[in-house]
């Protein structure tokens, strides 16, 4: 990257990535590897807080591990080895993860997790600059022009790229600045969470999911951190108009003393901070991906897994991809690039989102989904079996797509060997 001259304070990159979230990061990180420059800029500093679960799937920590990022540093950090499920009617099953090499869940707290995966960015050699927000795109044929109020300097920067990466989450600025779509989109689920410390039951130590009849197709789940500390929250669909979104703060105290989620956190547990709310886009391959110069990755592509929630692994995942179609199909020919990202991804992902998103229409009813449950937990093999596709140790629809079997097929070891 340059400044062109005196004169001229425009910083000129290959890739402008907008947000430093686990997306952003892994465009980072892949594209200086293959050698092109890149600015990353955040409006946020960073530790920032995110509202998330802080679960880690396998796919997730694949990922990772390829990044080359070194997770046992980060104090929260927990390796995952089964969970308990708790079915509408109550009952519980717990889902071994396979004991062989390798890690298949891990929890972090997304504070820690993601201001590592900026320190990894910077090590590599990205230009990370936060506190900056993007406030103007424009586009010509050969570059991205854009504008941004950097605060620790209490001025603008114009950055000019020869692509942008829009990872900046769920309510992208980028998308809304570049799009003619004014539907005013809010998401598909909505989800709380919270810290809680002091946890002296089960819950201190396991990794919980109840699938709560009225919540359902969402679910409450506590996932341990350590020393007594967890992540506890629950999802819902959004539904129409977001009535469903309105009962939820009334909710929140209610689930939290239920019998079975109370014993699970203990007597002693007791909130470190107020809950947050944010709410997750599902549906790949509905928002815009790619649009001339720009290519949308993570849950600014609304990437996030339609049945579970989970978002970290998929924008990790289109994050990398972005990179590998800008420079396969090379930086100077924008609808290559394009093609082969759009096409790559529904050939895959939207694949998955679609299966998953039926899985969870299902879910919605208490019937099937304690039958669901019921014969997922039926014996050793169902159980952890069930366990490596929920935690996405190989993609979601390669079952019913003979050409991805070999593609799909679960891999010997989890991650980090
Ligand atoms: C309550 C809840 C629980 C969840 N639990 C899990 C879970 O357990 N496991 C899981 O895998 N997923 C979970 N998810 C989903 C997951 O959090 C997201 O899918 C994931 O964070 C997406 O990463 P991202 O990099 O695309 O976006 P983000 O992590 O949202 O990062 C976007 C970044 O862009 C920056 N930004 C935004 N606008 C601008 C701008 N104008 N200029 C500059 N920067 C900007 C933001 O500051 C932010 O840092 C959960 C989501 C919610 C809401």
């Amino acid at each position: 990257m340059r400044v062109d001259s005196a004169h001229d304070t425009t910083l000129k990159t290959d890739l402008l990535i907008v947000g430093a979230g686990p997306a952003g990061t892994a465009a980072a990180i892949e594209a200086v590897r293959a050698g092109l420059s890149a600015v990353v800029v955040d409006k946020a500093h960073f530790p920032r807080p995110k509202c998330c679960g802080d679960g880690l799937t396998t796919s997730a920590l694949r990922h990772l591990d390829e990044l080359g990022f070194e997770p046992h540093g980060l104090p929260s950090w927990k390796q995952i080895d089964s969970f308990v499920l708790t079915s509408p009617n109550g009952r519980s099953r717990t889902y071994p993860l396979p004991g062989s090499a390798g890690l298949y869940a891990a929890v972090a707290r997304r504070s820690e997790l993601d201001t590592e995966l900026v320190s990894l960015a910077r090590a590599s050699g990205a230009l990370v600059m936060e506190g900056a927000t993007v406030v103007n795109v424009e586009q010509s044929q050969s570059a991205v022009t854009v504008m941004v109020d950097d605060q620790a300097r209490a001025e603008r920067q114009t950055i000019q790229a020869r692509f942008v990466v829009a990872a900046d989450g769920m309510w992208s600025t980028v998308r809304k600045l570049t799009s003619t779509d004014r539907s005013n989109y809010r998401g598909d689920w909505h989800a709380f969470r919270q810290y809680f410390v002091g946890v002296d039951g089960p819950a201190a130590d396991g990794l919980m999911v109840w699938f709560e009849e009225d919540l359902l197709p969402g679910y409450f789940w506590s996932f341990p951190l350590g020393d007594g500390a967890v992540n506890v929250g629950f999802g819902i669909v959004r539904g129409e108009g977001g009535k469903q979104i309105q009962k939820m703060k009334t909710l929140w105290p209610e689930l939290l003393q239920r019998p079975s989620i109370r014993s699970a956190l203990g007597p002693n547990a007791e909130p470190e901070e107020a809950h947050r709310a944010w709410p997750i886009p599902a549906r790949l391959g509905q928002l815009p991906l790619a649009q001339g110069r720009i290519i949308f990755v993570g849950d600014a592509a609304a990437a996030t897994d339609p049945m579970s929630g989970e978002g970290i692994g998929q924008a990790l995942e289109t994050g990398r991809l972005a990179v590998t179609s800008i420079i396969e199909a090379g930086i100077d020919h924008p609808t290559s690039v394009r093609d082969r990202y759009q096409t790559q991804l529904r050939r895959t992902m939207v694949a998955d989102h679609r299966l998953a998103g039926m899985l969870s229409q299902l879910l919605g009813n208490p019937r099937v989904a304690e039958a669901v449950l019921a014969l997922t937990g039926s014996s050793d093999w169902t159980r952890r079996n069930f366990a490596r596709w929920l935690f996405e140790d190989y993609p979601r629809a390669a079952v019913f797509n003979p050409w991805r079997w070999k593609q799909g097929r679960p891999p010997q070891v989890g991650a980090y060997v």
